[in-house]
This record gives structure tokens, sequence and C-alpha cells, in this order.
């Protein structure tokens, strides 16, 4: 049989061109497979659990687009609504019933959240998020601007977040990113996820100053890392004491560990919340949503500034709405989470037959592995990892076409179209490929 590796020719001749044309030849940094030594493979069409690259490969996916791919790839209703929205026109730029219709169905799912406004992708949800839970807290005190965030979360590329995010960032072991000054991070306090001992500490440092803790609930940007019990409480706790405010950056999370996302799933409510990725099932979409109170500060209820030519893109909308409305029966998320049980328990299965370490971990239907003996807690446990074990799985499940995130920092995604015969036969490789690691 010829292995997929010798088949993947097209693909290479477009990278290879891609390169000449655009930086490093991706749209965007971790797409370029360079944390693997590897070659992006180009794709050209998906359908339910799997994509075919341009050499006509198939692949069973676990990446999902990153995330929105919850229903799977081209769901049939997410398809038929496009193309009956399509119709209509596909911007007016001026308010439509669709944006009534998506804002009243975030508010019902979202515990926290009672108004929300539509972005168009998860950066500009969070820069919006920033800027509105400081509006908040300099109402009251002007001192009260900075800002703490986790080492290894990603927050999206705006400049004042882009210290040591996790996804691309860690993949290409970018400290920050040259062209952030020192005053755009200048507000902004790095901390340990898990460690509470060190937040008390940092309230302590910076008393009256902290605006807002950012986090994402469960960190899926540096594996997939599990709020340790009480940690995220804590975060409230210390928030509600301080006067400061807590978002919990949801892109990720946000109806992927449950419907209501992270804080239905572990009951603790953030100020603000950030949305992303699900909310557009494929089509580039964000919010951020508060209480209303919150939510006044924003222009033109407020003086807070944010805008956009395409928020709430009426097709958007559309795919977004569509796909809420499909993922809300009770079973949807009991059925997604027992498959990623079901694959995660059995590559640990797998991997203690063969006396590999690996560290596994999951929250609904997102999940994540570690090739180390040492559980991962946050970030800074991420460097007892072993890159090459990885590496070298990594292109070896390719070859038998299965695709997961080309980085040992990024989470896993389950989708309602993978079937229990997809996951035996990626359990069955995975045994095949670590007997010859
Ligand atoms: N926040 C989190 C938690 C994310 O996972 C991401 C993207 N992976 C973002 C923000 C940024 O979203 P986008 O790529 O849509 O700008």
């Amino acid at each position: 049989m010829t292995s997929i590796k010798t088949r993947r020719v097209k693909s290479q001749e477009l990278f290879t061109e891609a390169q000449t044309l655009i930086p490093g030849g991706v749209n965007s940094p971790v797409r370029a497979f360079k944390s693997i030594d590897g070659s992006p493979i180009f794709f050209k069409k998906a359908k339910g659990a799997y994509l075919w690259d341009e050499d006509d490969n198939r692949y069973i996916d676990f990446v999902g687009s990153w995330g929105p791919m919850i229903l799977g790839h081209a769901d049939a209703d997410v398809e038929c609504a496009l193309k009956l929205a399509l119709e209509s026109g596909t911007s007016f730029g001026a308010p439509t019933r669709l944006e009534n219709e998506m804002a009243a169905e975030v508010i019902k799912l979202v515990p926290s959240i009672e108004m929300v406004r539509m972005v168009n992708s998860g950066t500009e949800a969070v820069m919006a998020a920033i800027r509105l839970a400081r509006a908040y807290t300099t109402q009251r005190n002007p001192k009260q601007t900075k800002i703490i965030k986790f080492r290894g979360c990603y927050h999206g590329h705006a400049d004042a977040l882009l210290v040591q995010a996790g996804s691309g960032v860690a993949t290409l072991g970018l400290p920050d990113s040259p062209g952030v000054t020192a005053s755009a991070v200048q507000d902004t306090i790095l901390a340990t996820y898990n460690d509470t001992d060190e937040l008390e500490k940092i309230f302590k440092q910076y008393p009256g100053e902290i605006s807002a803790i950012i986090t994402e609930p469960v960190i899926g940007n540096a594996g997939c890392i599990l709020p340790e019990p009480g940690f995220l409480e804590f975060l409230r706790e210390i928030c509600t004491k301080n006067n400061a405010l807590l978002i919990f950056d949801e892109v990720m999370t946000g109806f992927r560990v449950a419907l209501g996302g992270a804080q239905a799933r572990f009951n603790v409510q953030p100020d603000i919340t950030t949305l992303g990725k699900v909310i557009g099932a494929g089509l580039p979409v964000g919010a951020y949503g508060a209480s209303k109170e919150i939510m006044s500060l924003v222009a033109p209820a407020g003086a807070m500034y944010q805008a956009g030519t395409l928020s709430g893109n009426p097709l958007a909308m559309t795919a977004g709405l569509t796909c809420l409305r499909k993922i809300q029966s009770p079973e949807f998320y009991q059925d997604l989470e027992k498959k990623t049980l079901y694959l995660i328990e059995g590559m640990k299965a797998v991997a203690n037959e063969r006396s590999i370490p690996l560290q596994v971990s999951s929250c609904g239907a997102m999940f994540g592995f570690f090739f180390s003996d040492k559980p991962v807690r946050n970030y800074e446990d991420t460097k007892y990892v072993d890159m090459n074990k990885f590496r070298n799985f990594y292109l070896a499940m390719l070859d038998h076409g299965v695709y997961f995130a080309p980085s040992a920092f990024e989470a896993g995604f389950m989708s309602a179209a993978h079937s229990y015969e997809d996951l035996d036969q990626v359990l069955k490789n995975f045994g095949q490929v670590l007997t010859k690691l």
C-alpha cells in the first residue's frame, strides 16, 4: 500500500508556491506545521468527521477548524440555511432580525450573559472585553487598569495579551512578539494557572490596581489543562473581594465543554464572557457579553467605543444560529462527552500497555494528551513534555489518515459526526504507531 505521505505531492507543491505569496505560506502560524518539522496539508473538501486533501487522501479530523465544527463539517442544516440566506444578500451593515435572534439565543444559553455584542473573531471579542473591563473599573477608580493573564492561555493576538500566550506563540517558542511595545503590555501581569497563592500575592502587590483577571476557564491553548477543584471559584472570590472583574474567555470552551460553556459546567459566573468558534459554526464570528449594567457602557448605549463593518453579518448569524439550535437536545453533549472519553481513555490504555507515559485530559467535547510522565496542571509543567515523541507520533498518525492539531500545545475536538468506528480506527492506528515509536 502506498503511504499517504508519498501521496501528498500536491500539498507540497502548493506550500512551495504559498511561501512565495503569503508569509510562511499560511494565513495563521500554527497551520505551518513548524513545531513538528512537517509540511502543511492543503485541504479541498470536508464532510462530517473527514477532511480530504488536494491529493484525495482522507483524514479523520480532530481539529474541526480549531473548534467551530461541533456538528461536523458541512452539516446539512447549516448548509441549507446558508444557501437560503445567500439569496437575500450577504451584508447590509444595518440591523437585522437575525441579530436579535442570535442575541436572544446566547442570553438564554450562557448563564452570566444578559446582553451581548457580536464581532467577527475571538481576538476582537477579547480586545473589546478588556477595554470594557477597564472602562467599568476606571469609572470608580482611574488606577484600576491592570489585567492578570495566565501563562499558556491564548486570548487572540491583541498587543496587551500577547505575552507568554499558548497556541502558535508557544509552538513557535516566541516569548512575545516584536512590534508589541513595552507600554502595550505594562498593564498586563502574568500569573500561573491553578496557583492561588501567587494570585493572592499579586493582588497584595497592586492594591486597587487590578481591573480584571482573564482566563480560559479550561486551558485549550497549551494542550487541554483543567482547573483544579476550587480554582475557578477562587478566581470569582478574589475578583469580587477586590472589586475586579472576572473575564472568562470562552472562545474555545463556549458551547464546547457544555451547552452553557465552562461557566455552566463549573457553576462559576464571570462578569464578562467572550465567545467565538462554535457560535459561528465555521463562519467568522465572535461575541462578548455581560450583565446589562456592564454592557450598557458599550457604544452607542455608553461611551466605550467598539464597532465593526461586518459585525452581525447575516450569513455568519445564520450559520451560528442554525448550529446553536441544533446542539440543544439533552443528549447532544452526553454523546459528545462519551465519545471523547472513549477516545482519550482508549489512548491512555493503549499507551499503558506499551509502558509509554501519556497524560490525558478532557472536558466535554475537548481533549488533550501529553507525552509526559508528570501531570500537567499549568503551562510551566509543559516543559516536561517529550516533544520529539509527539513529533514522531504526529507524523505517523497523519500517514494513517488521522489529523490531530499539529502541535503538542493544542486541544483536540470531538464532533457529533465522529462515529465509534472512526474512534476504533484511531485507537488501532495509535497502537501501531506507539509500537514503532
Ligand atoms: N481566545 C481563545 C481562548 C482562543 O482559543 C482563540 C483562538 N484559538 C482566541 C481567543 C482568538 O480567536 P480568533 O482566532 O478567532 O481571533
